[in-house]
């Protein structure tokens, strides 16, 4: 193994001036989701051109890229593709000013689905090099829609795993803004659950001068958001974890006229069937109950616009993982951290395949300025985030990282071959 990882960091530092420039290229051109048909068309041409066997289409923009090498096991690397409906404030030369042709609004790559590609591609290009020293299948998603929770599920219902076999694995990894460079990770419930829900508060609009004639939407959605804060704080064990967030609200368009009705945007996080279902249940319960306080004459509607599974890596296959990452680039440069409140649709991958999950983030931040902001205690003001229009991995050293551990965490599930 040590000797396939040193032949593995010389061949992907050659690999990586090309990736660069299609990391730019990729930046500078992104589409939102089910949308990335650019994106897409570049990874169907790339993945062919080194000798993949690659459908496109599957299940909207989706890519699979197929490489039989003998017998062996299959292994699934997924990397999704869409950009976000964000106006790109970086000032980088290569920043998005590109806007999405249906819905006229600015995109940019802020999530770094760029970087997963682009890394997805060189961990490809690094295996068929390598092709002698291993044997088994390489089944590659370039995958559309992670943004909306819906990609995975797509590409899963068009029949993904009885068209291109069900792996013994599936792998994945996501760009942060860690110290680029490291690689970071946890056993079990990784991320979290995320419930997507809009409510819609039925209230009965009137004269801004007459509200005994009316009942107020604002005055009812005021109370439930007040209200709703006590999820977390009275009915969530002090063990469990959840949030809560109410991102948007919605009601009224003029100081004398009360509204119809009012739109609350709700957030769930939760890390376990149990509680997302009590959680989810105490919304329910409150906004009906205001509903009825505020005397409205019928309950709120309350639709599911998103839902994530918790994003599990299964234990026994992440140590197997860990181990390949550690030696591929360090020991001390694969770190544990605690599970994190961020949303995955990667998870539905491997459920549908009843294949273990392993999941890392690679970093892109510089290492300097996150031991500044970590000693000063302003990470979350001087280290923008994802979804950030100032989010700017390290474009050479994360790309670098991220094919070296994509390329050893899959040599270490493919049979070797002496
Ligand atoms: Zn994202
Ligand atoms: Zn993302």
């Amino acid at each position: 193994m040590i000797g396939a990882v040193s032949w593995i960091n010389t061949r992907v530092a050659r690999i990586n001036a090309d990736l660069v420039a299609l990391y730019r290229d990729l930046h500078a051109h992104p589409e939102l989701s089910f949308a990335e048909h650019r994106t897409a068309g570049i990874a169907a041409r790339r993945a062919r051109a080194l000798g993949f066997e690659v459908t496109e289409g599957v299940g909207g923009t989706g890519v699979v890229a197929r490489l039989v090498n003998g017998p062996g096991p299959t292994v699934l690397l997924r990397a999704d593709m869409d950009g976000l409906p964000v106006r790109e404030q970086t000032g980088l030369a290569y920043a998005s000013t590109a806007f999405d042709p249906e819905c006229g609004e600015p995109v940019m790559h802020a999530c770094g689905h760029d970087m997963h590609t682009v890394c997805l591609l060189g961990a490809l290009d690094a295996l068929v090099q390598a092709r002698a020293r291993w044997s088994g299948t390489v089944v590659a998603v370039f995958q559309p829609a992670e943004e909306v929770g819906r990609g995975a599920q797509a590409m899963v219902d068009d029949g993904l795993f009885e068209r291109f076999g069900k792996p013994e694995i599936v792998l994945a990894q996501h760009v942060l803004p860690i110290a680029v460079g490291t690689v970071a990770t946890h056993p079990g419930p990784f991320l979290a659950a995320n419930d997507s829900l809009r409510i819609t508060l039925h209230g009965r609009g009137g004269h801004g001068s007459r509200p005994e004639t009316t009942v107020d939407p604002i005055v009812m959605a005021a109370a439930a958001v007040l209200r709703l804060q006590t999820i977390v704080s009275r009915e969530v064990a002090a063990t469990d974890r959840a949030v809560v967030t109410i991102g948007s609200l919605h009601a009224g368009a003029k100081e004398n006229i009360i509204a119809d009705e009012a739109v609350l945007g709700v957030s769930v996080r939760t890390y376990s069937t149990e509680v997302r279902d009590r959680v989810v249940e105490a919304v329910r319960r409150i906004v009906c109950a205001e509903a009825a306080a505020s005397g409205a004459d019928r309950a709120p509607t309350i639709e599911l616009l998103m839902r994530l599974p918790v994003t599990v890596n299964d234990p026994v296959a992440l140590d197997k993982t860990r181990g390949a990452l550690s030696n591929a680039l360090g020991a001390e440069r694969v770190l544990n951290i605690a599970a994190f409140p961020a949303s995955e649709d990667v998870g539905i991958l491997a459920e549908a395949a009843g294949a273990p999950l392993s999941f890392w983030f690679f970093g892109g931040a510089d290492p300097a300025k996150v031991a500044a902001a970590q000693e000063n205690g302003t990470v979350e003001r001087d280290i923008p985030m994802n979804h950030s229009p100032y989010f700017a991995p390290l474009a050479e050293p994360a790309i670098d990282c991220g094919v070296t551990a994509l390329t050893a965490a899959a040599f270490a599930w493919l049979d070797s071959n002496p």
